[in-house]
């Protein structure tokens, strides 16, 4: 899909002017903010539904999100016009011009037009007002974001062709896109992020921007940044966002282990591990990982996305699973290298990776596979098999430090030692219940009582406290 061929017309027939949006999107919003419209037509002020819902609407993909609305109305006047309607208001951003409000379960954000100007060193802008909403809808990301549906009326306000670019499959800025990333470098982020959306290919000279004004996005705050890229890492299929990242080199500026990478981007792998994941936190871990494995062992991975201030759960869960995966893979290496080991062998490394890496294992195959490779035989059979069978003894131990120090009558690292040759045993045997655990400790205490401490080691145990 290229850009929009000179001359077009708008998509299905639709020139601005033309109510747009199906009647069950009409009804429903006439339900929750008709009479919130009706104020601000009372009071002279116009009011535009603005953003992701207008787009996604327009998409048939339903009432999505949040609802944007635009005014010439000032954030005082807004105020006073919530006041009625809303039974929650919240006026935290009004010093950027918007007024937050609910009632019952919908939730409003009420913004005057702007026109903002920005300082070459922020991405903050200085806040001017507008009573035009072309100049508002001018100052705003991509064409498709730049359209607007007044109400009453329903009318669509289309200056900038989203609509049409929506159709064809375009992303494209509503102005120079030079001056837009230079203003908010993060807007180069969302690109990524609706190219993956709304499968929507950049204009060149959006791309070429983006190039050129790269190194802009130091001017952003890591946290930002890693808000929009998990954004992005969240979408069903982020691949071509990946890919826009990769082509236009912004992946190397964020994650510095794909500075000069040769190796290929497994933008595609991480489409496909929306399957393996249960749940959103999960999948966005699961992706850090496939992203970052070819370029990284976990250390570097772990510094990565520490340096992207990830939340800390994810950036572990991430190292996690790149540790499982370099333990699979130096399984298969070894058993490669060292013939047909048997299979009292292959069961004890089964185990030995199951209780070492679990829960990170499911995760550690998604990633092989979101790369193209999969867990050789007999492993990965054999793997299966002892999870079913043993997985869940073998993550734990059937006794803790505390029934050690009881059934020795000992402490300090004598206890550790103690659970450490214990979790061995079952490497060797399969799960242990707590009678055989307890029989093993005792005859493995007497023995070692019976045996001189060797010389410079950890010695007999330490009477406990
Ligand atoms: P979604 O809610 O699906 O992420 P959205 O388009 O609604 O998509 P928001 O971040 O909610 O995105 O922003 C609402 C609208 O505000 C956008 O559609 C766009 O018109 C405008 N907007 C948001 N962020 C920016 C930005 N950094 N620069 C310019 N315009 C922006
Ligand atoms: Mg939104």
């Amino acid at each position: 899909m290229g850009p929009r061929p000179e001359g077009s017309t708008p998509a299905r027939g639709l020139r601005p002017g033309t109510p747009v949006l199906s009647d069950d999107d009409r009804r429903e919003l006439g339900k929750r903010i008709g009479l919130l419209a009706e104020a601000f037509a009372d009071a002279g002020h116009r009011f535009f539904l603005v953003g992701g819902l207008v787009r996604d609407a327009l998409l048939g993909q339903g009432l999505t999100g949040d609802i944007d609305i635009t005014t010439d109305a000032r954030p005082d006047q807004i105020a006073g016009l919530v006041t009625g309607w809303a039974e929650t208001v919240w006026d935290q951003g009004k010093r950027f011009g918007t007024i937050g409000a609910r009632r019952g379960d919908t939730t409003v954000e009420i913004t005057t037009h702007r026109a903002e100007s920005y300082d070459s060193g922020s991405r903050k802008p200085h806040v001017r007002y507008s009573d035009d909403v072309a100049i508002d809808l001018s100052r705003r990301d991509f064409t498709v974001n730049a359209m607007a549906v007044e109400l009453p009326g329903w009318a669509l306000l289309d200056p900038f062709g989203g609509l049409t670019d929506l159709t064809n499959g375009v992303l494209r800025t509503p102005s120079a896109p030079e001056s837009l990333f230079a203003d908010d470098p993060l807007r180069m982020l969302r690109a990524a992020r609706f190219s993956a959306q709304l499968s929507l290919t950049a204009t060149p000279e959006l791309v070429a921007a983006v190039r050129s004004s790269r190194p802009r996005l130091s001017i952003v705050s890591r946290e930002r940044i890693e808000a929009e890229l998990t954004k992005l890492l969240e979408l069903p299929q982020p691949c071509a966002g990946i890919d826009f990242l990769h082509d236009t080199g912004l992946l190397g500026d964020l994650l510095p282990p794909w500075q000069n990478a040769e190796t290929p981007v497994p933008a595609a792998g991480l489409d496909a591990a929306l399957d393996a994941a249960s749940g959103l936190d999960e999948l966005v871990t699961l992706r850090w990982a496939i992203l970052l494995g070819p370029v990284c062992d976990e250390t570097a991975a772990a510094r990565c996305l520490s340096a992207l201030r990830c939340r800390s759960a994810t950036t572990r869960g991430a190292a996690a699973i790149l540790r499982a995966v370099r333990a699979l893979d130096a399984a298969v290496a070894d058993t490669g290298t060292s013939g047909d080991i048997g299979p009292d062998a292959w069961r004890k490394l089964a185990r030995r990776l199951i209780a070492d890496h679990e829960p990170a294992l499911d995760a550690a195959h998604a990633v092989l596979a979101a790369w193209g490779r999969a867990v050789r035989e007999p492993l990965a059979s054999l793997l299966a098999d002892v999870r079913a069978d043993e997985g869940d003894g073998l993550r734990r131990l059937p006794v803790d430090g505390h029934r050690v120090m009881e059934l020795l009558g000992r402490s300090g690292p004598a206890v550790g030692e103690a659970l450490s040759w214990l979790r061995s045993q079952q490497i060797e045997y399969g799960p242990l219940s707590a009678e055989r655990a307890r029989d093993l400790l005792v005859a493995w205490a007497a023995a070692k009582s019976d045996t001189p401490p060797e010389e410079g080691g950890p010695g007999a145990f330490e009477p406990a406290h």
